[in-house]
């Protein structure tokens, strides 16, 4: 019980704070107020090596390597062999993040799909869990999953926004769905709604910092800290206490990037 009392952030972004927030007090912090495990997903090849010194040098934090589809033009076959042997280090606990993004401005999407189907590719060939990062493009990315068998490593849908019926599809194939900041907003409809309406099972916690940041603190730098106002309102919404939500949301994060039980 006392090992699930802190909280797991699957979605903190350490390597990408602002100049002015010092990472290793930033997770003090953290920790000061019951957020004990922080998993940080790639964003840019290039930054991969910076990535993994960085968890390597604090407690508590994993790294997730990967290419977002905002920087699919940076991948290639050497960062696809960079990225395959990365993926035995002990620091390394997932592929992410990954995905697809239809917003404007973004790289193709036939540039997009093929990088997500390489990673997936190189994570199911791991065997390790993989971070999804999903934009205005749910039924292709649905699609992708189920055609390169992602549910045989699954992992977490980061950011989760979309409808009931995409959360079951994503649970059946193995993918736990992280919530964040935007469930704080004031006038958020669907993502409280979804959050009451998943099996507890599948629900995971996510800070996104320094994007997104929660209620009251809207507008501004997020913190890996905030993650306890999430926290705060999914207990808020589930009915559940405090250590409950702890417990529920770290063994959660724990089963879904097979982590044991620390
Ligand atoms: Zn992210």
């Amino acid at each position: 019980m006392e090992k699930y009392s802190m909280l797991f952030d699957t979605h903190v972004h350490l390597d990408r704070l602002p100049a002015e927030m010092d990472p290793i007090s930033e997770v003090a912090q953290a920790r000061r107020v019951g957020i004990g495990h922080f998993l940080v997903p790639g964003v840019d090849p290039r930054d991969w090596h910076a990535l993994l010194s960085m968890v390597e040098s604090i407690p508590g934090t994993l790294a997730a390597p990967g290419t977002h589809p905002l920087a699919s033009a940076s991948w290639n076959s050497e960062f696809a062999a960079v990225l395959e042997e990365m993926l035995s280090r002990e620091s390394v606990a997932a592929v992410g993040e990954i995905g697809l993004d239809g917003s404007p401005g973004m790289p193709a999407a036939a540039v997009q799909e093929q990088v997500l189907r390489e990673q997936l590719g190189i994570a199911i060939a791991a065997d390790l869990p993989v971070v999804l990062h999903c934009r205005k493009a749910t039924g292709r990315l649905l699609e992708i999953l189920r055609q390169e068998s992602a549910h045989r490593v699954g992992g977490i849908w980061h950011g989760f926004s979309g409808s009931l019926e995409t959360a079951r599809a994503a649970m059946g194939l193995g993918f736990g769905l992280a919530f964040g900041g935007p469930l704080t907003w004031p006038g958020a409809r669907r993502a409280p709604q979804v959050l009451q309406a998943l099996p507890a099972d599948w629900i995971v916690l996510e800070s996104d910092a320094p994007d997104l940041a929660p209620s009251p603190f809207r507008g501004q730098t997020n913190r890996p800290s905030y993650l306890g106002v999430i926290a705060e309102q999914v207990g808020f919404l589930r009915h559940w206490s405090p250590q409950t939500t702890a417990r529920i949301t770290t063994a959660n994060a724990l089963r879904l990037l097979r982590l044991g039980t620390e």
